[in-house]
């Protein structure tokens, strides 16, 4: 039987630098010849899709307990679909937000981030290492404020995003680490790069 893949989360802010760090490390682990899936949260399903909508839409009229129930059930999906299987697989699987997204920004309109966090444990895979990318909020603003044609979401309210990353600085366990995200984006990779070969080498020998 193949061995079974790892599963990689970037988590942090909106406009802290996920997806281009999901892409700069993606491209650097394949390039040493990993089977790498590069995957996202929301997805790319339908109601994925319906949740991207929803947050690019005029108002956030859904409850906390409602967003919560359509990320989870994204992800339910998203876990039965791409990341089992890849895992499956062996190969190594990189997403951009999972269920730590849940936990802060759910977790910061005021439902308990414990309670999130326990209910995601169950419906998900854990993940063997997740990466938080720590960047003062009016930084990440100011790069989404820079980026071409980007749709403006509901979500980015800063005193809002400022509890989401409360919440994130304060999240701990030993497959989570915070990673300095304000230098450029190849300095971050590098750390980024030199944290996630490191794992792999002690992750029994993947
Ligand atoms: P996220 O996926 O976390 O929302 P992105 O990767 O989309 O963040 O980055 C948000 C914006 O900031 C993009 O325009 C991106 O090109 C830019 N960016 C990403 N990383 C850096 C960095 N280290 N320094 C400056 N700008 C960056
Ligand atoms: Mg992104």
């Amino acid at each position: 039987m193949a061995k079974r893949g790892i599963l990689l989360a970037l988590e942090g802010v909106d406009g802290c630098g996920k997806s281009t760090q999901a892409e700069l490390l993606a491209s650097a682990l394949r390039e040493r010849g990993l089977e790498v899936v590069l995957t996202c949260e929301p997805t790319d399903s339908p109601l994925g899709r319906q949740i991207r909508e929803y947050f690019q839409g005029p108002d956030r009229y859904l409850s906390p307990k409602e967003e919560l129930n359509l990320f989870m059930a994204d992800r339910r999906e998203h876990v039965t679909e791409v990341i089992d299987p890849a895992l499956a697989e062996g190969k190594i699987v990189i997403t951009d937000r999972y269920y730590y997204s849940s936990v802060a920004y759910q977790g910061a309109l005021g439902l308990d981030p414990d309670r999130i966090l326990a209910q995601n444990e169950v419906l998900s895979v854990r993940p063997d290492l997740t990466v938080i990318l720590a960047l003062p909020v009016a930084q990440a603003l100011a790069r989404l404020s820079g980026t071409p044609q980007r749709a403006r979401q509901v979500s980015e309210d800063p005193a809002y995003l400022e509890q989401v990353a409360t919440i994130y600085a304060g999240l701990q366990g030993p497959h989570l680490r915070h990673l300095d995200a304000s230098d450029s984006a190849q300095a971050v990779h590098a750390a980024l790069l030199s944290l996630t070969l490191e794992f792999l080498e002690t992750a029994g020998g993947q």
